[in-house]
């Protein structure tokens, strides 16, 4: 999978995708993730790439140029489309069914505004989807895209140790994760469930999904409707 990076912040991504999980998937040649300077295809002699917003209001907008002549760039050998993805509050929100679909993909663009937001112009002419990490708002689309990019390269093959562990998680199949308890037995006097320590593999798994579908209901109804639906 490629991601490539429209950003005016790339060490932002870089910083984050380099450690760890993704950071060893990028060392394995699994996922690729570029990142592009908007602020290089400016064709402002001050290396402008916002300006006011017409109208009047707060802030500044992302300019059409800089991006589409950036985009025009990580495509220009593209012989078809690349699925380009805008990370905005005002898309839909990002869930873990939308993750595995975007995960067979070869190939995805993401845009990162930041200011009070890019040009609507611009998003007409190369965006496919916007997402959006929650309904609250960022000071900019790097963080959001650190967050795509992380949550769908764990879906790929071989970004995991164990690809089959994902299937048990929380989300995937529409509940929540069972609590989970390492060593020792007893810690502060609070013990691990005794089932857990029995070795019955078919108690166990009883347990695993009751605990899973009670701590949904507890927490996250809303989940179990959506299940059922
Ligand atoms: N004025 C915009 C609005 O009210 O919808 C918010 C702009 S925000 C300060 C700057 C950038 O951060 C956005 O262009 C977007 O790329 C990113 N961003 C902020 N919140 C986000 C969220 N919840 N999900 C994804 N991207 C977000």
């Amino acid at each position: 999978m490629i991601f490539d990076i429209m950003t005016l912040f790339p060490d932002m991504i870089r910083l984050v995708t380099d450690e760890s999980i993704i950071g060893r998937a990028k060392e394995k040649g699994i996922i690729e993730v570029n990142t592009f300077n908007i602020r290089d295809y400016t064709k402002d002699k001050h290396k402008r790439v916002d300006d006011y917003p017409y109208g009047g209001g707060h802030g500044m907008i992302m300019q059409c140029q800089p991006i589409y002549d950036c985009y025009k760039h990580i495509t220009r050998d593209c012989s078809s489309k690349p699925h380009t993805v805008y990370m905005s509050p005002k898309g839909a929100v990002l869930t873990q069914k939308r993750v595995l679909e975007l995960s067979k993909l070869q190939r995805i663009v993401i845009l990162c505004g930041h200011y009070e937001g890019v040009d609507q112009r611009i998003l007409d002419e190369i965006i496919d989807e916007e997402i959006s990490i929650g309904d609250y708002v960022l000071t900019g689309g790097e963080l959001p895209a650190c967050v795509l990019i992380d949550c769908v390269s764990r879906m790929i093959d071989g970004v995991l140790s164990d690809s089959e562990g994902f299937q048990n998680e929380s989300h995937f199949n529409g509940y929540l994760e069972y609590p989970q308890y390492t060593r020792p037995e007893v810690w502060k006097n609070r013990c691990v469930p005794q089932t857990l320590l029995s070795g019955h593999h078919a108690n166990i798994e009883k347990w695993k999904e009751q605990q899973s579908l009670e701590l949904t209901k507890q927490l996250r109804p809303d989940l179990i409707k959506k299940t059922e639906s």
